[in-house]
């Protein structure tokens, strides 16, 4: 007779669209680092909801500021003020040394703000002629799903039969600057840039690139957009990507791990000289900046301003690295590690990438391949040493 895995995903399949497919196991409920399945069985997650999960699974701080909430206000919209934004927006400001936060929802919608804010400032203060505003994006990136993102993506999955796309943006390869200063013309506003590129693989550029597209951007007055949505808060062992170059963006996208695991919260941050080019009316969300988003976004901030999640990112991310790196020759064909996020590319006669996630499935982890050959390991930042050695000894007997 049928398991009930098997009925629940038969189920599921009868009435939800397949833009996914999921690895064959129906999480029922979490603690931490640990989910359990409807059969009963665990698995580590070392995923993390695509980083959404940093703080790890009801993360009790988190849980604990979004029942508060919920037992007071749940939502206003912006047509009136609530009694939490302000703080959250001010303690997330200050964490990014910046003035002033647009609130959103999904990672995607920040991206589309940043694009917005970028255009309207290039209008309105670099004085860009209406309609002519370029921005710089990279090959190999993912900012979301939307129309306008996927016309910037060079994914044909991604793109193939949801045109036409919005014009105004050029592609450059990644982590090549030059190209980028030869992209840029008198109507460039900005270059969005994820400063570590997440679905690629976990593609991290050469140390001084970020400094170097920071130099050109004043160079030329664009701005520099980094999309932090899934290599901020921690992941790469500094509260954001761009901090293990020193560098500043103009404006910060973030998502992901700004909900706590919990609901989507998303923003873009920056100075009011950049985000404050937005005038009522011109944007907005009905449940952007709602009270529930900001009590458990304000919390998400005082975790992070202990810097014990980054520490813990970035010493784990050293010892990770050692362990994968031992597997280099064995199974594996590359190990790229920033914090406590790795890419590794699975050699071809060990299968697919996600052959390995299959088989790591049934040894009670948790991964997602990307692109064909590679693995992204991102566990929950509260990660026990122990529990990691585990999995990666699991990743070592599967390859
Ligand atoms: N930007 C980056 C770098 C991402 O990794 C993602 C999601 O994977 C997004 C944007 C889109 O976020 P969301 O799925 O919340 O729209």
């Amino acid at each position: 007779s049928e398991t009930t895995t098997a009925r629940l995903i038969r189920e599921e399949g009868l009435h939800v669209a397949r833009n996914y497919d999921p690895l064959p196991v129906v999480v029922s409920t979490a603690e931490d680092v640990w989910v359990t399945d409807v059969e009963g069985r665990r698995y580590l997650d070392l995923l993390s909801a695509y980083s959404a999960l940093n703080f790890g699974h009801r993360h009790p701080a988190l849980v604990a500021a979004a029942v508060d909430q919920l037992g007071r206000l749940t939502l206003t919209s912006r047509a009136f003020h609530n009694d939490r934004l302000g703080e959250f927006a001010a303690a997330l400001a200050e964490l990014c040394g910046k003035d002033m936060v647009l609130p959103m929802n999904t990672g995607a919608e920040a991206v589309e703000t940043g694009i917005k804010t970028a255009r309207a400032w290039a209008y309105r203060v670099k004085g860009v002629p209406d309609g002519a505003a370029r921005i710089i994006v990279a090959a190999g990136n993912f900012h979301g799903r939307t129309t306008t993102i996927v016309g910037f993506s060079d994914d044909p999955v991604a793109r193939d039969n949801f045109g036409p796309f919005s014009s105004g943006f050029v592609t450059v390869p990644y982590a090549d600057v030059d190209a980028v200063e030869a992209a840029i013309d008198a109507n460039t506003a900005a270059v969005l840039v994820e400063p570590i590129q997440g679905e690629a693989g976990v593609i991290i550029p050469p140390d001084g690139y970020l400094r170097a597209l920071r130099e050109v951007c004043t160079k030329h007055h664009v701005l520099l957009i980094a999309d932090e949505i899934q290599s901020g808060l921690g992941r790469a062992g500094t509260t954001f990507a761009c901090d293990r170059e020193g560098v500043v963006p103009d404006l910060y996208l973030l998502g992901k791990a700004l909900g706590g695991g919990i609901l989507p919260v998303s923003a873009v941050v920056g100075d009011r000289d950049v985000l404050g080019v937005f005038r009522p009316g011109e944007h907005g969300s009905t449940f952007g900046g709602n009270p529930v988003a900001a009590a458990v976004g304000l919390k998400v901030v005082e975790l992070l301003r202990t810097g014990e999640f980054q520490e813990r990112a970035a010493t784990l991310g050293r010892k990770l690295e050692g362990m994968l790196s031992g597997l280099l020759g064995r199974g594996l064909t590359e190990v790229r590690v920033a914090g406590l996020w790795a890419g590794v590319d699975v050699h071809p006669s060990r299968g697919t990438g996600r052959d390995v996630a299959r088989r790591l499935l049934e040894r009670g982890v948790l991964v997602k391949d990307t692109h064909g050959q590679t693995v992204r390991i991102a566990p929950p930042l509260t990660i026990k040493a122990s529990d990691l050695e585990w999995a990666v000894e699991q990743l070592e007997l599967v390859l």
